[in-house]
């Protein structure tokens, strides 16, 4: 049984994994600030006994010394608004979670000696010139747009640890996370699974942003998670950057196309402005993580959204 924190508890990722690390008997204590996370996602875990929940900001530079984080084997740093939404309404607390949070998730691990995973992003990748995109592609951001607190916070966090990594010798792994979905999105999330399902769902236009011809991949949080857990485990990632995301590239109208005939939806398919600065083009090279870890996702697109419809669907 390991002591494991996880950053980012009651948001999408964090929680799907707590809940996966409690069932196999680990004990898992969660930091979350409320801001896109959700109570009932944290009522859900307190049903497990080795689940213990602070409510605190990881910004907060006290949260080093917090009695309750120590001792600690392994830090999964979730925590950041991951939805475009949510960080552009949040520009500067964006990039403080990003920088100063993993500065000081980094310091708990470095003064625990545990291992700390980092969730970077595709969007480090910015609108990439290479495609796919391997890991030692260094990216296209635009740094004066309304997606660089994001990509720009993102990029820095990984220099956190690649100094803590380097400097110290903390044990650090980053995941450089594509597209993750399944119903454990928040419905008012505004990315474009939990969007186009819930629009299908409820009859209203689904809402395709710029012409539908930029792609994406989209991995199912299971197979997300896998990876993640691999990345820990695996000694061989320390110090590494893996890509983690399904290489099935799709366009956004396909996406749109394939919900709409999973859900067998009257919705009418309508064309919106294009979000400045939106890539054209995502796909993840995942060669190293197969190589390394052994790690591959295993659920088609059409699968893992024949789940999420079912779970939406008996939600509402
Ligand atoms: P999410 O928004 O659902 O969850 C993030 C959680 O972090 C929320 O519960 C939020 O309240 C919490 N949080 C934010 N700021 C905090 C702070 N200062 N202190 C404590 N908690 C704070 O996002 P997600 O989809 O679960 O993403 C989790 C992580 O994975 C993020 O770091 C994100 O950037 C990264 N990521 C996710 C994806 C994806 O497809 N889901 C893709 C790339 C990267
Ligand atoms: N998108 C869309 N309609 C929506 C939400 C998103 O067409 O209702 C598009 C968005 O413009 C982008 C893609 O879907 O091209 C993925 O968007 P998301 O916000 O899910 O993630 P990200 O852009 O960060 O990859």
């Amino acid at each position: 049984m390991s002591n494991i924190l996880i950053t980012g508890v009651a948001g999408f990722i964090g929680n799907t994994l707590a809940e996966n690390l409690l069932e196999s008997g680990h004990k898992v204590t969660g930091i979350d600030n409320g801001y896109t996370g959700r109570a009932e996602n944290i009522i859900k875990l307190s049903a497990y006994r080795n689940f213990h929940y602070i409510e605190y900001d990881v910004t907060d530079d006290s949260v080093i010394n917090h009695p309750s984080l120590q001792p600690i084997k392994m830090i999964y740093h979730l925590a950041s608004p991951a939805s475009p939404k949510w960080y552009q309404a949040a520009p500067f607390e964006t990039i403080t979670v990003n920088t100063l949070g993993t500065k000081y998730m980094l310091e708990l691990a470095k003064i625990n000696d545990a291992k700390l995973l980092y969730s970077s992003t595709s969007e480090i990748y910015g609108n990439p010139n290479q495609h796919p995109q391997e890991e030692s592609y260094n990216g296209n951001v635009n740094t004066w747009g309304p997606r660089a607190c994001y990509d720009e916070s993102k990029r820095l966090g990984e220099v956190y640890c690649y100094l803590y990594h380097s400097l110290y010798n903390t044990k650090v792994t980053v995941a450089r996370i594509f597209n993750s979905y399944s119903a454990g999105l928040w419905k008012k999330d505004g990315r474009v699974m939990s969007n186009f399902v819930m629009q299908a769902l409820k009859g209203e236009d689904i809402t395709v942003y710029g012409d539908g011809k930029q792609t994406r991949t989209f991995c199912y949080v299971e197979d997300t998670i896998a990876g993640l857990k691999k990345m820990m485990t695996n000694e061989i990632a320390n110090g590494e950057i893996f890509n983690i995301g399904h290489p099935q590239e799709y366009t956004i109208t396909e996406v749109a196309e394939l919900v709409k005939s999973l859900t067998h939806s009257s919705s009418t398919i309508v064309y919106k402005d294009l979000p400045v600065d939106d890539p054209q083009k995502r796909c993840p090279d995942i060669t190293k993580a197969k190589e390394l870890l052994g790690w591959q996702p295993k659920i088609s697109l059409i699968e893992g959204l024949k789940r999420m419809i079912s779970e939406y669907r008996n939600d509402l």
